[in-house]
């Protein structure tokens, strides 16, 4: 295993966005580049995956485990992501997929699986009634048992280790904009905005930032049940949670959100992902209105590009 202990992820360019949209309010807005985050050769190692990945590295080589077990759908960017680390830091990776009937049928996996698979992935495909159960320590034990060796990670890479991987984009935006008021995040589990949340509290002019996640999979409830978990004080930074901008299924679109990915990659020339940043940007347009002016405005984009294919 060639994994550096210490590895400091690369500084992601924060991109200037210009339009007349936002010079009449008197905002500005830059997008911070996390799609551009990959090792050279492993794109899917990417976004804030690849944070949320990172001090769970660290803590699997602190435990001496030998590579990574985890969940995810055929479609998901956490195991694509994981499947690309271990190809690219040489560890063993196990992947629990949702899906009975993808077993020995390999001419019905997704792009995302296939790529997994050459990246040396080991998949494990369950019906949809025991993936439900992924979350539920009891199931996870059965598996950690069969696999002693591997760091259990759960989906899409949130757990406490996965929230303090994402303190690093605080940092660096600290670096490179260190006055921004406003920053908005795309939102499924909960996991990324909580870690930018925990991390943009240490800071000393906390209570000047404001952090918007705009939820894309889940309810606002459910969300913040769990992002409770992981926040320690999250009352000294202003965040709330926007509803999904448009209503669709996990993998589906809509006409308005093509349009709004449409136009947005016409604009600026950055490529969005159907599920995840393309309703963060929905998201922003429709709160821009009421956002005060001489905002300094950050989009987290989170990546997740492979999800186009
Ligand atoms: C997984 C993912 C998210 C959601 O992150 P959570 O920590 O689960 O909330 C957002 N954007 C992209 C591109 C993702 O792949």
């Amino acid at each position: 295993m060639n994994l550096p202990p210490c590895e400091k992820l690369p500084v992601t360019p924060l991109q200037k966005l210009e339009h007349p949209l936002f010079d009449r309010r008197n905002l500005q807005v830059w997008v911070k580049r996390d799609d551009l985050n990959s090792p050279p050769g492993f794109s899917s190692l990417q976004g804030n995956k690849r944070h949320k990945l990172h001090d769970n590295l660290l803590k699997m080589l602190q435990q001496k485990k030998k590579g990574i077990i985890t969940f995810g759908g055929a479609h998901s960017n956490h195991i694509a992501a994981v499947a690309d680390a271990g190809a690219y830091y040489g560890f063993k990776t196990v992947g629990i997929i949702r899906g009975e009937e993808l077993e020995n049928q390999p001419e019905r996996w997704s792009h995302t699986l296939s790529q997994a698979h050459q990246q040396g992935m080991h998949f494990h495909f369950v019906c949809r009634k025991a993936y439900r159960q992924r979350n539920e320590l009891a199931y996870q034990r059965l598996w950690q048992n069969r696999y002693p060796n591997l760091w259990l990670v759960p989906e899409g890479g949130s757990n406490p280790f996965g929230v303090l991987g994402m303190e690093t984009v605080i940092q660096q935006l600290q670096q490179q904009r260190p006055d921004w008021t406003h920053l908005f995040s795309a939102v499924g589990s909960g996991g990324t905005l909580a870690g930018l949340i925990q991390a943009t509290s240490k800071l000393e002019d906390a209570h000047q930032k404001n952090l918007i996640g705009i939820a894309t999979l889940k309810e606002e409830q459910a969300l913040l049940n769990s992002m409770n978990e992981w926040i320690s004080c999250p009352e000294t930074v202003n965040w709330s949670l926007q509803p999904s901008p448009y209503h669709t299924r996990y993998g589906q679109t809509c006409s308005e959100l093509q349009k709004v990915q449409q136009w947005f990659e016409h604009q600026f020339n950055i490529p969005l992902d159907p599920i995840y940043t393309v309703k963060m940007v929905a998201g922003f347009l429709r709160v821009l209105p009421n956002l005060p002016s001489g905002s300094q405005i950050i989009l987290y984009h989170s990546g997740g590009l492979q999800g186009r294919f």
